[in-house]
């Protein structure tokens, strides 16, 4: 059977990985940090599986990582862990770095010294583009990151190319686009807004408020992107890729779907700008070139934009019916 370390477990990505992965028949084992309360929403329809294994850790803590590894000796490792949310990389940017940049560092180190012959995969983002270079983005477009996460995930890439190159380890960073499910947390605007459309249509709230409408991005469904991070770590030799569906839409343009996809009429009625959500540095424009991908990892999108905004308003309008708040 073959052994899977997830860090980053209990997110989004995590769940979907961990799913797909118990799916394939491995043994999937995950990270989790202490919380005062635990978080295991994403995971809890999966919590009792006999092949999944929670672990104790946290990407700050280097003993951590390298006493879980020391038990597991995993064969893959998936680094998902991180401080994920761009605003809140303004609001916390050391923490931001300690976890989404050095904690790519901690757990290499872990693997180097203790499993140096598993295949590692490093969550990268399509953030490190920025103010970007090129358009379409590929795996040579020069990164220009924007907020301290941007520029944490570039650290955390080189640090991954940099540990493939200096100890011949399988080491792979995927570059993924935005990617979204109705598993999404509830601050990126995506789901904010699946969940605000579904809320005005019933009753319960009478708009959304929101920073910048005009910005741009390659928007995809988790369920997919979760495949090819596997599908990377099956390949022969280690190597970087971007994951995307080679499509940009604007922000405006997913609240205009949404409602249609809820049934509101007019999307104007319901929308408030509020400066508080707008950027000290915008990303406008972020559209992926997945041509390698397709290529080398036989990996293709299986959910049209139009098709990713009715399934996160449906699953929105679902969990509304259902809360009494
Ligand atoms: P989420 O924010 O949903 O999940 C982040 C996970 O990291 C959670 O399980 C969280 O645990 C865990 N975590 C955070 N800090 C620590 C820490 N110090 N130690 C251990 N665990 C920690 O992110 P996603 O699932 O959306 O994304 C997965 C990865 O992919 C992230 O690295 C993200 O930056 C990256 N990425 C995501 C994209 C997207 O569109 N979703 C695009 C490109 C890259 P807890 O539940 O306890 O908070
Ligand atoms: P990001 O691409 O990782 O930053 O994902 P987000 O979903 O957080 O943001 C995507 C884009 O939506 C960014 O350009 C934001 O500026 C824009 N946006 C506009 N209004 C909002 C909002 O209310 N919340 C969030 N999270 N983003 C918003």
């Amino acid at each position: 059977m073959k052994k899977a370390f997830i860090t980053g477990i209990t997110g989004q990505d995590g769940s979907y990985l961990a799913e797909f992965l118990l799916k394939k028949g491995y043994k999937v084992f995950g990270l989790t940090r202490r919380t005062s309360t635990q978080n295991f929403a994403r995971i809890k329809h999966i919590v009792h599986d006999p092949n999944l294994k929670l672990i104790s850790g946290d990407l700050i803590d280097q003993h951590s990582l390298t006493f879980a590894l020391n038990d597991v000796k995993p064969d893959e490792i998936y680094n998902l862990a991180a401080q994920s949310f761009v605003q809140a990389s303004w609001e916390q940017p050391v923490l931001t770095g300690e976890f989404t940049g050095i904690g790519v560092t901690r757990v290499l180190e872990a693997m180097r010294l203790v499993c140096p012959n598993a295949k590692f995969y490093q969550a990268s983002s399509s953030e490190m583009f920025g103010k970007v270079r090129q358009t379409p983005q590929t795996e040579d477009t020069p990164f220009y990151p924007r907020s301290p996460y941007g520029v944490a995930k570039v650290y955390g890439h080189w640090i991954t190319v940099n540990y493939r190159e200096s100890y011949d380890m399988f080491a792979v960073s995927g570059i993924l686009f935005n990617h979204e499910s109705p598993r999404r947390g509830l601050e990126f605007v995506t789901r904010k807004i699946a969940n605000a459309v579904a809320r005005v249509k019933l009753g319960k709230q009478t708009h959304v408020e929101l920073g910048n409408l005009d910005s741009k991005r390659d928007w995809g469904y988790a369920k997919d992107y979760v495949e090819a991070m596997w599908l990377m770590l099956q390949q022969d030799e280690p190597d970087d890729y971007v994951i995307a569906t080679g499509e940009t839409h604007s922000v405006r343009e997913f609240l205009q779907l949404a409602c249609k996809a809820a049934g509101i009429d007019d999307w104007k009625s319901i929308y408030k700008h509020n400066p508080l959500f707008d950027r000290p540095a915008e990303v406008d424009l972020l559209m992926g070139d997945p041509t390698k991908a397709k290529e080398k990892l036989g990996w293709k999108p299986s959910i049209s934009f139009e098709e990713l905004v009715k399934i996160m308003v449906e699953a929105e309008l679902e969990l509304e019916k259902k809360s009494e708040n």
